[in-house]
């Protein structure tokens, strides 16, 4: 999709730190880490919303899903992890370009303040 930032990282038109990529998404750091480590996990397809989703994108979303956990040296996901999908403006969706934050190395907080 022309001007989202994701798909620009996505077809390397902008360049990001992609430490992860397959057939399915790349994961790259956060700009703007909300804990110790925090990578984001983000689907080669365009789609902002998981009410939006294909029965294609939501067979790449499980694989996905599958493959983060077998990433555990490269994400840092040892001492346990949290992942976390923004959906609109209540809970601070900033990218239109379904993103799953993946936040690992610290005790957190739970409260959504
Ligand atoms: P969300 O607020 O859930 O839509 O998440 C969007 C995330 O993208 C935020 O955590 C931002 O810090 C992050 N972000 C924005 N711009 C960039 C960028 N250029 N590179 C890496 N991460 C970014
Ligand atoms: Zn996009």
């Amino acid at each position: 999709m022309e001007d989202c930032l994701f798909c620009k990282f996505v077809s390397k038109e902008l360049k990001t730190e992609i430490v992860y990529e397959d057939d399915d998404f790349i994961v790259f750091k956060d700009i703007a880490p909300k804990a110790k480590n925090h990578f984001l996990a983000v689907p080669k397809t365009h789609f902002k919303y998981l009410a939006d989703m294909t029965d294609e994108n939501a067979e790449t979303l499980g694989r996905i899903l599958k493959k983060i956990p077998s990433l555990k040296d490269l994400l840092h996901l040892e001492g346990g992890y949290r992942l976390v999908i923004n959906q609109g403006d209540d809970a601070g969706q900033t990218v239109p370009h379904l993103h799953i934050h993946i936040l690992s190395g610290q005790q957190m907080g739970w409260t959504p303040a």
